[in-house]
């Protein structure tokens, strides 16, 4: 569903003696639910903007559905991951002079589906996440943990077959941190999306079906042989 091969990586501000990703391959199947953890600098972050065509890597291929990623120039890249991505930032990444409603229909808004669709698919969402009275509300009226859950629906509002979430939970207290956790992992198994996410929590990497584990650039053979 998801494939990297040989993915190099390094910032230009840092000269070429910095390398942040070194030869990194993976693979995703379809629907599955993976954790990808390493210390803090690991370049997991960068990792993720890759994968997601936020950023073109130095040298290497990701491929998402059988479509080159790492081939497509803009508009196409954009198009694509407007389609088939959703990102779940550590910081919510809310839009703040939108309402909840307008940031979770936002990424359909971008593809031009029809205002009726949109209110539908929105009445969907605002239950699925919990919120059915808060769309005219904006996000700094909302707690941590309600503007994640804006976040993940604004992240699965559009069917993306890829879900990305950089510590979804970093900023929550742990007992809200797991409900977001649950609330995460269950959407996006019912409707089969693939999911990566980033975390420091081991509770978090436990819920996830495969650990992926990155140190100083470069993917680990044998996770389960290190403590991270
Ligand atoms: P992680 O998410 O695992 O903490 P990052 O991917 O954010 O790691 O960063 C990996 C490495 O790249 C770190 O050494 C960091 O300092 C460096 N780095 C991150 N962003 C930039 C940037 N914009 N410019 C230069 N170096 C960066
Ligand atoms: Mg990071």
């Amino acid at each position: 569903m998801l494939s990297a091969y040989h993915l190099h990586y390094t910032y230009p501000e840092a000269g070429q003696l910095h390398s942040v990703l070194h030869d990194v391959s993976l693979e995703l199947k379809h629907g599955e639910q993976v954790a990808l953890v390493g210390s803090s600098g690991s370049g997991k972050s960068t990792l993720l903007n890759l994968l997601g065509g936020l950023d073109q890597p130095a040298a290497g291929q990701i491929f998402l559905n059988g479509q080159e990623l790492t081939a497509l120039k803009e508009p196409a890249l954009t198009v694509l991951r407007r389609q088939q991505i959703g990102f779940i930032y550590q910081q919510f990444n809310l839009i703040p002079t939108l309402t909840v409603a307008e940031n979770i229909v936002l990424p359909l808004s971008l593809l031009s589906i029809p205002a009726a669709q949109q209110q539908e698919r929105l009445a969907f969402w605002l239950n699925a996440i919990h919120l059915p009275t808060r769309a005219r509300v904006f996000p700094d009226q909302l707690s941590g943990g309600e503007q994640q859950r804006v976040a993940i629906a604004r992240a699965l509002i559009h069917q993306p077959a890829l879900v990305l979430a950089d510590e979804p939970t970093g900023n929550l207290d742990a007992k809200t941190g797991q409900l977001i956790l649950d609330l995460l992992f269950n959407l996006a198994k019912q409707l089969q999306q693939t999911l990566l996410v980033v975390t420091h929590s081991k509770t978090v990497a436990e819920r996830a079906e495969r650990i992926l584990v990155l140190q100083e650039g470069v993917l680990q053979t044998h996770p389960n042989d290190l403590a991270w």
